[in-house]
């Protein structure tokens, strides 16, 4: 596919552009020449790149995270956003809502590296709803970490927890690769999540 790069100089984008040439697409440099748009960029920059693709009748893959997608729940081509483009991230939330109704509560820790700009996480806040409750989130900024999340789930007398550690930034490539190729199959509108891909 021809795709237009959001983000291809940032620390996502640094480890996406290669591995999308690797895997056979070309990058272009503008929407008029894309099949696809693909956003890793910043909360304040992603809704204008995404209005720009609809408004040109190109789909998006987006990872950026901090940003309200639901402006695009009706659009008229395919907006997919997964707030976690890792698989281990994707287990880690089926698990943790299978395993759920059999403890009291359940509170989530997300540790990430000091440059993230939005807190709490879009994983942990989709991992949230996606369980039974009120669901607590305690957010963690600081140099030396990357991106991880530990889901604790507490009942009499034991806890279970289940984490996931992205350790590098190759940790997304195969998802976006994945959305990319199903890309055509979904329906037109917002949809959330590699789940739905899955
Ligand atoms: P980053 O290193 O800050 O990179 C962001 C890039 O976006 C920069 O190169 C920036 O360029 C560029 N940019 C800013 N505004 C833009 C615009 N209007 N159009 C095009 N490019 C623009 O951030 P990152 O660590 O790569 O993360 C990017 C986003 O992805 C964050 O929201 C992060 O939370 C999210 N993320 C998601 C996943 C996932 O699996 N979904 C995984 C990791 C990260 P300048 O520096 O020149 O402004």
């Amino acid at each position: 596919m021809k795709v237009l790069l959001n983000g291809r100089a940032g620390n996502v984008g640094r480890t996406l552009a290669p591995a999308l040439e690797a895997a056979g697409h070309a990058l272009v440099d503008a929407l008029d020449d894309a099949d696809a748009m693909v956003d890793f960029t910043t909360p304040t920059a992603v809704a204008g790149n995404v209005r720009a693709a609809v408004a040109a009748g190109v789909p998006s893959v987006v990872g950026t995270t901090g940003w309200e997608p639901e402006e695009f729940r009706n659009a008229p081509v395919t907006v997919f956003y997964a707030p976690n483009f890792a698989i281990g991230a994707v287990l880690m939330m089926r698990f943790a809502a299978e395993a759920a109704p059999y403890f009291e509560r359940a509170e989530i820790v997300e540790l990430h590296h000091a440059g993230k700009l939005d807190a709490p996480s879009g994983t942990a806040k989709l991992t949230a709803e996606r369980l039974p409750g009120d669901v607590p989130i305690h957010s963690v900024r600081l140099p030396g970490l990357n991106a991880h999340q530990e889901v604790i789930l507490g009942g009499a007398g034991q806890t279970l927890t289940i984490r996931h550690d992205a350790l590098s930034r190759e940790a997304y490539t195969p998802g976006v690769l994945l959305a990319l190729e199903r890309l055509s199959t979904l329906p037109p509108g917002l949809v959330v999540g590699l789940d739905a891909l899955l």
